[in-house]
């Protein structure tokens, strides 16, 4: 049975040639756990030379994409009882590990890939939600795309080798992952810590607890919570003092800790 529908609408069908190459992503589609479909958008072009673009009105650089070939690919397109439709933008909402396993409960997702100065803003109304993959600029919505199929498919059952370890990882809960090692024990006079060679399973696992802790502090702040900085050993907290220092440089425009 297909868990997932993805439906591309997109001039460039052949950058999708990737997920063909992506090994957990390759056997999902192989699975038929997911499926996806290509809308060539040249095909819905107007007139002998398929246009699909055209000079923006008012002036100005760049080209925009014309809206009706995106409505007639979109017409087109099979829809399915839980059904949405992602329009891929830099001025939409960041995508984040919660949307994924959110649209992991649908049936399918079609996917609105831009180019050159973007689209017309008339296409926004066909979209359900406004995908950014963060803030910088890409060419086109294809890559944002094959990042969407690719995160959301290890998420449904039956992809991942050991679906455990999809629990610990990053950005399923407001903590980084842990740090991993493998062998050899000593790599270039680099030890694995001796705690992961103990066989101790409750102290490996508080020690793992602690990494997360201290990771997420050092390096994304802005990811934990109130809660879990409670858990943090009081020597590791970001004490009054360092927070009254901080309200200071705020004024600086230095950034402060998140309402701790
Ligand atoms: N002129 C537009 C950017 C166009 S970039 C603006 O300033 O908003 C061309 C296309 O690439 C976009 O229509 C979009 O589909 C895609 N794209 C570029 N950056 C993206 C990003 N960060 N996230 C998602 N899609 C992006």
């Amino acid at each position: 049975m297909t868990n997932m529908n993805f439906d591309i609408i997109t001039l460039y069908p052949k950058a999708f040639e990737l997920i063909n190459n992506l090994g957990v992503i390759t056997r999902a589609l192989e699975k038929n756990l997911i499926n996806v479909n290509l809308f060539d958008l040249r095909k819905y072009g107007k007139g002998p030379y398929r246009q699909v673009d055209d000079k923006p009105y008012g002036g100005g650089s760049g080209m925009v994409l014309k809206p009706e070939p995106i409505y007639k690919a979109h017409d087109e397109i099979n829809k399915l009882p839980k059904s949405k439709t992602l329009l891929m933008t830099p001025q939409g909402k960041v995508l984040k590990q919660r949307d994924l396993l959110r649209w992991t409960s649908l049936d399918q997702l079609i996917i609105i890939c831009g180019q050159y100065e973007g689209f017309d803003e008339r296409v926004r109304y066909l979209a359900d939600e406004e995908i950014s993959m963060g803030d910088y600029v890409l060419s086109g919505g294809e890559i944002p795309a094959i990042s969407i199929i690719n995160g959301l498919t290890r998420l449904l059952p039956g992809t991942l080798g050991d679906p455990g370890s999809l629990k610990d990882e990053s950005h399923n809960s407001s903590l980084l992952e842990y740090p991993h090692y493998t062998r050899p024990l000593i790599f270039k006079e680099m030890k694995v810590p001796d705690i992961l060679v103990s066989g101790n399973h409750e102290e490996i696992k508080f020690w793992r607890k602690q990494k997360m802790l201290e990771r997420t502090l050092d390096r994304r702040n802005d990811l934990i919570s109130n809660a879990d900085y409670k858990k943090v050993p009081k020597s590791k907290r970001i004490n009054n003092y360092s927070n009254e220092m901080m309200k200071s440089l705020k004024d600086n425009e230095y950034e402060f800790y998140p309402n701790w």
